[in-house]
């Protein structure tokens, strides 16, 4: 029996994912609006040893020999990079085992030096993009530092851009009300356009979040938000998971 390590899960993006949970419930730099996990019970922004490496290592040892899995995937009950021994299971995995390498983050940390180097010798980087300026950060994400900033967020993630050979995937959670109007996404367009995403999920919200007054936008609005975010960002890169009206996913 594994505390760290389980799967491999069926994912939709990663197919047959072996998860390593670097992170209890629920440390998080965020507190989203619509977070599954609830409201941040532990706001924390410094990185901490939550479990000896050594441990973790020794469930990879035996999940890499005797599953059979697509991609190893780092991944929290909050938010993965405040794991101060995730450097050491990266480089671990990149000797030990040929699969590529994804990590779940919310990508505040990137700004940290030592973090970037950690994530540069990965695979597939997921962060998140919901905002597109200050004042709609705070709005749904929330971040309880106020030294976690919008600019340097999303400087974190270019200066990570400049460095890193593999792909950065954004995830971008609509709520309705919040951040589905057209210039907010014309605003989140002109990030995405300083750290060239080479995938952008647009997503809404359908596991109950943080915030029970949280809501999707409709279809027909996530529709027209992506036409506005395809002047910045390449169509053939958007791929909208719409669970409203077709109740189901649909990519395109
Ligand atoms: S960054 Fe992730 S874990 Fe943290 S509050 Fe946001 S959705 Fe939840």
């Amino acid at each position: 029996m594994f505390h760290n390590v389980f799967g491999p899960v069926p994912s939709r993006r990663l197919g047959r994912s072996l998860g390593v949970n670097v992170v209890p419930l629920k440390y998080c730099n965020f507190n989203c609006i619509y977070c599954q996990l609830g409201r941040t019970k532990h706001v924390i922004n410094d990185l901490r040893m939550f479990y000896p490496p050594e441990d973790i290592i020794r469930e990879l040892e035996i999940a890499v020999r005797t599953r059979d899995y697509d991609y190893l995937t780092f991944i929290g009950d909050g938010e993965p990079t405040l794991y101060a021994g995730l450097g050491k299971l990266i480089q671990w995995a990149r000797d030990n085992q040929d699969k590529p390498l994804a990590i779940l983050t919310n990508g505040a940390k990137l700004i940290d030096e030592n973090v970037r180097a950690w994530l540069s010798e990965l695979d597939v980087v997921k962060v998140s993009t919901d905002a597109g300026s200050e004042r709609t950060f705070r709005l749904i994400n929330r971040p309880p530092h106020r030294d976690i900033t919008f600019d340097k967020f999303i400087e974190g993630i270019e200066r990570f851009r400049e460095v890193f050979s593999g792909q950065i995937w954004t995830e971008v959670m609509l709520v309705h009300g919040v951040n589905d109007n057209e210039d907010e996404i014309e605003r989140i367009g002109d990030a995405l356009s300083r750290y060239r995403p080479d995938r952008v999920y647009m997503m809404v919200p359908t596991r109950p979040p943080a915030e029970p007054w949280v809501k999707p936008p409709t279809s027909d609005v996530l529709m027209n938000l992506a036409r506005v975010l395809s002047r910045y960002v390449n169509s053939d890169r958007i791929f909208i998971i719409d669970y409203i009206e077709r109740g189901g996913v649909s990519y395109r």
